[in-house]
């Protein structure tokens, strides 16, 4: 019997995220922030993968923000064609945008490799498919759609994405005998979501893209987010497994099977040879999204009520001010990339008992967009903090001139004690009276806090 694993490297562990977006396309942040955003975060490297467009150049910026040795920044981009592919260590497109089979090809002839994105929601059919042939791995979670999903639902496309997690499709697709590493990204846009909740641990010699590159393409690495592998060791038929953090360690193989599950921090598992392969995964019970409570989410009591029936004031939503505590709130709707010429956004609002506190304050509802040319940037904001204290309305028209991509209306509440009530909210565009918004429903409010942190390894190849 013979067991093949890719734990065979020397080096250090270092902590990476291998897809995000920066103003390049449709994120929030440009390059540099990025950068301080995840070293700050305690990362290693990154890479930038921002959406393939005409004029998009997957290099440009990296020079001045890449220190080997310190903190590394990989060239890529994300390539969109039946589905969407990161492709690491590519530093141009390829010469037909839009082709998928192309751009896996010219980023393995770079030396990067691909890797399929948030495919939770893809039948087995579809991600072994010729179009996403020659991948490296796939996406195991995808921080982003886990947000977006339990934020949102399946009103606003997300059941696409499923929960983020794609463990059930690694190992169908494992179980075909595929060998595909498995990543876990943020795919932070900085925009609706939270930076870091997703890492991937990779053993190299150096802290520098070609080292990274080679190690992952190897499967020297362990997905993670949160649970810190210590140890990864095979000897004698053995597979052993230690975390630092973890409270179980499970080991599993073909479609899933559970071959056994530990508590503690330590798991052992003797090989019988004819599992094909086995990989591990440990979890704690530590939340992933500890500062994402209900209060900061969404207001609950009956829901969210946009402009529909009219205002009444009885089912809105409310922000505590909470002694100047940040509070927010998003409306979200894909526009399909159309430019309408305007856009309509207000609501009703109520601040009454708002009470101002020393330093920085604000009480205001503001449109935000999130476009492929300009990323994500606010166009519009109504300061609410001079209002009367009944019911008022508010409404303000932005013109534009963007490819839209998502649209939000954000309530925030930052520096007073007090409350603000708002309801009725409502987006349209000129001559439409279609509200855009969508109702977020939050019938569970623990959705978010069912996900603890986990890591998982690579499989484990068992020759009987
Ligand atoms: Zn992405």
């Amino acid at each position: 019997m013979h067991i093949e694993h890719p734990y065979t490297g020397t080096g250090s562990w270092y902590k990476g995220n291998i897809h995000m977006h920066s103003r390049k396309s449709d994120g929030g942040l440009d390059m540099p922030q990025l950068r301080d955003l995840y070293r700050g975060l305690g990362f290693d490297f990154i890479c930038v993968s921002d959406h393939a467009h005409d004029g998009l150049d997957p290099s440009a910026g990296i020079d001045k923000i890449d220190t080997p040795g310190e903190f590394a920044v990989l060239s890529g981009y994300e390539a969109a064609s039946g589905g969407h592919v990161n492709c690491i260590g590519a530093t141009r497109l390829p010469d037909r945008l839009g082709n998928m089979p192309e751009a896996i090809q010219a980023a393995a002839s770079e030396g990067g490799f691909s890797i399929l994105n948030n495919p939770s929601g893809y039948t087995l059919d579809r991600a072994t498919g010729e179009n996403f042939h020659g991948i490296a791995g796939i996406e195991i979670t995808n921080s982003v759609c886990m947000y977006l999903h339990d934020l949102f639902g399946p009103e606003d496309g997300y059941a696409a994405v499923d929960s983020g997690y794609a463990l059930t499709l690694w190992d169908q697709m494992l179980s075909q005998g595929r060998r595909l590493w498995g990543f876990s990204n943020d795919d932070f846009h900085g925009f609706d979501s939270v930076p870091g909740i997703s890492m991937n641990w990779v053993r190299s010699e150096q802290l520098e893209g070609p080292a990274l590159l080679s190690a992952m393409k190897r499967g020297d690495f362990y997905a993670s987010t949160g649970v810190r592998f210590e140890g990864i060791e095979v000897e004698g038929g053995e597979i052993r497994i230690r975390a630092e953090n973890a409270g179980r360690v499970r080991f599993s193989g073909p479609d899933g099977e559970v071959f056994s599950e530990v508590a503690g921090e330590e798991g052992v598992y003797a090989v019988r040879g004819n599992e094909g392969y086995v990989r591990a995964e440990a979890t704690n019970d530590v939340r992933l999204f500890p500062n994402v409570t209900a209060d900061s989410r969404f207001p609950r009591d009956g829901g969210f009520l946009l402009a529909e029936t009219g205002h009444t004031g009885e089912r809105c939503c409310e922000l505590d001010g909470g002694g100047g505590v940040l509070h927010w709130g998003v409306q979200n709707k894909i526009v399909n990339q159309k430019a309408p010429k305007a856009l309509t956004f207000g609501g009703w609002v109520q601040t009454g008992g708002l009470r101002q506190l020393a330093g920085d304050c604000e009480c205001s509802l503001s449109l935000w967009m999130q476009s492929y040319e300009q990323g994500v940037l606010p166009v519009s904001t109504i300061d609410l903090s001079a209002l009367p204290m009944e019911w008022s309305r508010v409404e303000q028209t932005v013109p534009l001139d963007l490819r839209v991509r998502r649209v939000a209306v954000r309530m925030r509440l930052t520096g007073y004690e007090g409350k603000v009530r708002f309801d009725d909210l409502f987006l349209r565009q000129e001559g439409s009276p279609e509200n855009l918004l969508v109702n977020p429903s939050f019938e569970d409010d623990s959705r978010l806090d069912k996900y603890t942190q986990q890591a998982w390894t690579q499989p484990f190849w068992i020759h009987g």
